[in-house]
């Protein structure tokens, strides 16, 4: 967590000032803002979002472009800036898509710090941590069929390794919220609770010119742990996510209701309860609901499994961070009590251990990754529970297309697991109250206290975003949606 030699402000006095150096100032007068987003730009991933002000040039974000082989092929594109020239790099929060590339960016010649908070520094070295060593396997497994082939050659090497995730590790310089991180050249940040994970914020840019105000990802106001963001300051330019601007996420009762029915329900049948889910928010949203329903007695007590090493990571991470969340869970904390562990709750580390889950015919909830089923340890559970009709899957998270979890949820009647083609007869539920993402009631009550005199609309699906726009067009406000690489003077 070190400050690093040469930081932000050096790196601004001794960058290159050749001529491939491009500030606002030089080309387009002193007092202009360009705003390019290299990601997250009509589409959900990559979030990475250039901003030239004066003299100053800024990152926020810097995210790994996720899902199928055309999107990820556009992690492998340079960067629309120099990274050498960059002045500073803010960090909203430390999901995978807003901090994947920054191994990349140091790579590519960045010189300075990554700022973010204490949380989001610790969640991201995980993350990187567990994205490098999958590359790693990956990569491997590549060339193992390559030498089969004869064709070596054509194997890429991995986007970064372990090293080169130390070397950004390294560069984190911790910030609190609300209060003013200075930058060169006038520059003031304000990082402020987001309400979307743990440690995410969103960050208000005072520049000599105007203000911009980055969403990072917001909070769903029904979150059971994260308290909902604080209305934003006033601004000129928001820059606003729009993952879920076209619906609106049911109450926090009705979602633990439908939670607790699906649980009584497959106790009674005597089935093992399946839950896929992403290590970092959504797992300890679960165990805490978990743990509420058993002690309260809503539910029987049975075994919980957390059978994920990452997310026993994550969870103990969570464990640690009493006041970061709604009052209720940071007063538990700090009484010593662990509103993310249910006392039957057995965490699984090992392969063994995990393996042993196997000989569990019923009666247990089993919490494991990857959260849309398309490896780890939850293949196996579901290779051993899909087929008997008293176990249930329970989905609570957004399930891509092309996904084991998508055709699961589709209804798919028979599957292919780890080679064998299994029967699905378990009961198949997905609830979708789980959302860490703003819905559209939580963006507008967010757009609208800002004032802003004009919104970039960025993550989110096209079709979405375009809706989006035009209803708020209608309502009076300036809004785009920036093309991936288009530079906007703001
Ligand atoms: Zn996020």
């Amino acid at each position: 967590m070190g400050a690093l030699p040469g930081g932000a402000h050096d790196a601004a006095c001794t960058g290159v000032t050749g001529s491939g150096r491009s500030r606002a100032g030089d080309r387009y007068g002193r007092h202009e803002m360009i705003l390019t987003s290299a990601g997250a730009a009509r589409m959900v991933t990559g979030s990475c979002h250039h901003l030239q002000a004066g003299d100053l040039s800024i990152l926020v974000d810097c995210g790994l472009f996720q899902g199928g082989a055309e999107v990820r092929e556009l992690n492998h594109e340079p960067f629309p800036f120099d990274p050498a020239e960059l002045d500073a790099v803010l960090v909203t929060h430390g999901h995978l898509d807003h901090v994947g590339r920054l191994p990349l960016l140091l790579k590519k010649g960045y010189r300075g710090r990554i700022h973010c908070t204490t949380a989001t520094a610790n969640i991201t070295a995980i993350i990187l941590r567990d994205s490098a060593k999958i590359a790693a396997e990956d990569h491997e497994r590549e060339m193992r069929k390559a030498r089969r082939a004869g064709s070596e050659d054509e194997v890429r090497p991995p986007l970064y390794d372990l090293a080169d995730v130390e070397k950004v590790v390294k560069r984190f310089t911790s910030v609190e919220m609300g209060e003013p991180l200075k930058l060169p050249g006038g520059v003031s940040v304000l990082f402020r609770p987001a309400g979307h994970i743990l440690g995410s914020a969103y960050l208000e840019v005072t520049t000599r010119t105007g203000r911009v105000t980055f969403s990072g990802d917001l909070g769903n106001r029904e979150s059971a742990l994260q308290a909902t963001a604080a209305a934003p300051n006033e601004c000129d330019v928001m820059v606003i996510e729009t993952t879920y601007a076209d619906r609106t996420h049911p109450a926090r009762a009705v979602t633990e209701a439908e939670f607790e029915r699906v649980l009584k329900r497959s106790f009674a049948r005597g089935g093992n309860v399946m839950i896929p889910a992403f290590a970092l928010e959504r797992t300890q949203q679960v165990l805490y609901l978990l743990k509420n329903e058993m002690a309260s007695g809503s539910v029987e007590r049975r075994p919980v499994y957390l059978d994920s090493p990452m997310a026993t990571h994550m969870t103990r991470l969570y464990q640690s961070c009493a006041n970061e969340f709604r009052p209720k869970i940071a007063e538990e904390l700090e009484r010593g009590v662990d509103p993310f562990e249910p006392e039957s709750l057995v965490y699984t580390v090992s392969r063994a251990e995990s393996q042993l889950i196997n000989d569990v015919e019923g009666g247990a909830v089993i919490l494991a990754g990857s959260g849309m089923m398309t490896g780890g340890r939850i293949v196996h559970h579901l290779k051993h529970n899909l087929w008997r009709e008293e176990a249930s899957l329970v989905i609570v998270g957004y399930q891509a297309h092309g996904t084991l979890g998508r055709a699961l949820q589709d209804g798919a009647k028979r599957v292919r697991i780890l080679g064998d083609e299994i029967a699905v007869r378990a009961e198949i539920v997905t609830i979708s109250g789980f959302s860490a993402h703003a819905d559209h009631d939580d963006l507008m009550a967010f757009i609208t206290p800002s004032g802003a005199g004009k919104l970039l609309l960025v993550h989110g699906e096209s079709e979405v975003m375009d809706a989006f726009a035009k209803q708020l067009r209608e309502g009076g406000h300036e809004a785009q949606t920036p093309y991936l690489n288009e530079p906007l003077n703001l």
